[in-house]
């Protein structure tokens, strides 16, 4: 199973990737925790990419492919893998394709988490009060949402053109979100 989970910030893509993964028996790969585990532990990696997460901005687009592409090639990815919060650019868009075409597989299915633009500034300062993210601040969500609506959302349409799109509303419960995807997941992979 390869595939991705994509959404705005605060859509719960990362809660729902690790549960989603899980009932594949594949690993969840999150590049917001990969940095962010290399910036509390001052990496060379860290190091580059902490002032991009304070402010909101993205890491530069070879910084990231370098990391997804080291991580995809561990032997527990060789199974497949739910990425969380890649690709995020175009370009990162077209590293991918040659990522997986390189390993001979195929990008199976790709989720869209929608949840409505009230919600998820409530959930991401909810969340701020709680993990105290240095990246929770109203105006650094400000900027991710704008980066996101800029640079991310357009994504949507190439998955969708290649028939491999699916939608799921990301309201309510963990749970019942994570069985929607399921449900919508096997239904897509079925077609
Ligand atoms: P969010 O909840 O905002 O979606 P993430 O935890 O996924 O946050 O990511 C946090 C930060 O990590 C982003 O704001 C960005 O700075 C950096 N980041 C994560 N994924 C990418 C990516 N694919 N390309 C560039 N930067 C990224």
């Amino acid at each position: 199973m390869r595939m991705l989970i994509m959404g705005p910030p605060g859509a719960g893509k990362g809660t729902q990737a690790g549960a989603v993964a899980e009932s594949f028996g594949v690993p969840a790969i999150s590049t917001g925790d990969i940095f962010r585990a290399n910036v509390s532990q001052a990496t060379p990696l860290g190091i580059v990419a902490k002032k991009f997460l304070d402010a909101g901005e993205y890491a530069p687009d070879d910084v990231t492919n370098n990391m997804v592409r080291d991580r995809i090639s561990e032997p527990d990815a060789a199974v497949g893998f739910v990425l969380d919060g890649y690709p995020r650019t175009e370009q990162q868009v077209k590293e991918l394709d040659e990522m997986i075409a390189f390993t001979g597989g195929r990008l199976d299915v790709v989720v869209c988490l929608t949840v409505e633009q009230d919600e998820l500034v409530t959930r991401l300062l909810g969340r701020a009060a709680v993990e105290g993210r240095t990246d929770d601040t109203e105006e650094v969500i400000r900027r991710r949402q704008e980066v996101y609506c800029a640079q991310t959302e357009p994504l949507l349409d190439i998955y969708r053109r290649r028939g491999q799109l699916v939608e799921v509303a990301g309201l309510g419960d963990v749970i019942e979100v994570t069985e929607r995807i399921l449900v919508a997941v096997t239904a897509a992979l079925a077609s």
